[in-house]
């Protein structure tokens, strides 16, 4: 479809003021099927202009001069009018009523929050991966009575893993993962760890984060079928993850066990030829390439390569033998674009492509 050639649609960003919904800000200049026409944070900014109420952190860009001026308003259905698809970029504490209260308005969420992502008829959508999860919105709306509805996408450090592995699952098979994450700070969002506790170290423990890294992959990797819902992929998962004092972009290193015997060489056509749909749909936001593979010895590396795609191309390198799994490599996702706002931006592409609008 070319959304373009109609009127475009009109959209929210929820948690407007923080790291993720800055982004969202960003990404959606310009969007030729999306117009931002409304901003929400707390109450307390009180329909103040986004000028005046937020300090712009993103390096790189600068606030558009038209959203300085736009009101920030509550995060209630009744305070947005009009609007036919919320980007939710709210912490975990409150967006589980606040979208909830959307969804059953007629609106479609986006939400990067963690509370509905391992519902039973949420789809957890990377469309790189599991493009054919978001059709459960159907289910979704007949079950819960809803003309709206609620699409997630995943933990900002299960993305860049998960699609690393799909061509391998794919291609021969996966049992095994084992993962030990490097993850930066603007993951925490903003003001995040104090910089006493961050700089010059590192932090072995995220709360709830290992967890999520191993329950998201294994439902993104699996599948789901009308009326019998999601079923998980029988791969097991195990994580440790790190906090380090990046700014964005979380490096991870995996180890595999495959079913099948491979070489590296066949691992490395895997990657290098994978061509999902949102890339055959050539939505706006899709990168070219969805993944990269570094050739160099020491890439992908966080400050140079987490770009890449405009932030949205996932980069793997370091293929080499595991004495313990059989493969082992390192791959780099940019945090805030493609494990959050531009994720999701890509989801509702997808959800407006497949005519689920
Ligand atoms: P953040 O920087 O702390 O921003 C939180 C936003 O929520 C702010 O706009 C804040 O607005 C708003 N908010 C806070 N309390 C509110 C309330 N009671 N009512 C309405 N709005 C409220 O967090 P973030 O890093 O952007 O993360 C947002 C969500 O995305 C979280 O669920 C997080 O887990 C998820 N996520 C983050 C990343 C990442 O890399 N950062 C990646 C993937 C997913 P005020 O100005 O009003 O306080």
């Amino acid at each position: 479809m070319n959304q373009s050639l109609q009127s475009r649609i009109p959209v929210a960003v929820l948690g407007a003021t923080g790291m993720v919904g800055q982004r969202f800000i960003e990404l959606l200049q310009g969007h030729p099927w999306f117009e931002l026409v409304a901003l929400a944070a707390s109450e307390r900014h009180d329909g103040r202009p986004y000028g005046e109420v937020t300090s712009w952190r993103l390096s790189g860009s600068e606030m558009p001069a038209d959203v300085a001026r736009m009101p920030v308003v509550a995060c209630r259905p009744g305070a947005l009018p009009g609007i036919k698809i919320a980007f939710s970029a709210l912490p975990g504490e409150i967006a589980g009523d606040i979208e909830l209260a959307f969804a059953e308005a007629g609106v479609a969420v986006f939400s990067n929050a963690k509370n509905y992502r391992m519902a039973s008829d949420v789809p957890l959508l990377i469309p790189e991966v599991n493009a054919d999860h978001v059709l459960a919105v159907v289910e979704q709306r007949k079950r819960r009575n809803w003309s709206g509805c609620i699409v997630t996408n995943a933990n900002c450090s299960a993305t860049p893993l998960v699609m690393a592995l799909k061509p391998l699952q794919q291609a021969f098979g996966l049992r095994k993962v084992l993962i030990t994450t490097m993850q930066a700070i603007s993951g925490a969002g903003y003001p995040g760890l104090p910089s006493y506790d961050i700089l010059d170290n590192a932090i072995p423990y995220i709360g709830g984060e290992e967890e999520k890294l191993e329950s998201e992959t294994r439902k993104m990797l699996g599948s789901w079928q009308e009326g019998q819902g999601f079923t998980d992929a029988p791969a097991i998962v195990s994580a440790h993850c790190n906090r380090v004092a990046t700014r964005e972009g979380h490096l991870e290193c995996v180890s595999v066990e495959l079913e099948r015997e491979t070489t590296p060489e066949e691992i490395i056509a895997a990657w290098e030829s994978f061509v999902p749909e949102p890339q055959q749909l050539k939505l706006p936001t899709a990168p070219a390439q969805a993944l990269v593979y570094r050739r160099e010895i020491d890439r992908p590396q966080t400050l140079r390569d987490r770009d890449a795609g405009n932030g949205m191309t996932v980069s793997v390198g370091r293929l080499r033998r595991c004495p313990i799994l059989g493969y082992k490599f390192v791959v780099l996702g940019h945090n805030t674009i493609r494990g959050a706002a531009g994720g999701s931006i890509l989801n509702a592409e997808l959800f407006v492509n497949k005519g689920l609008l």
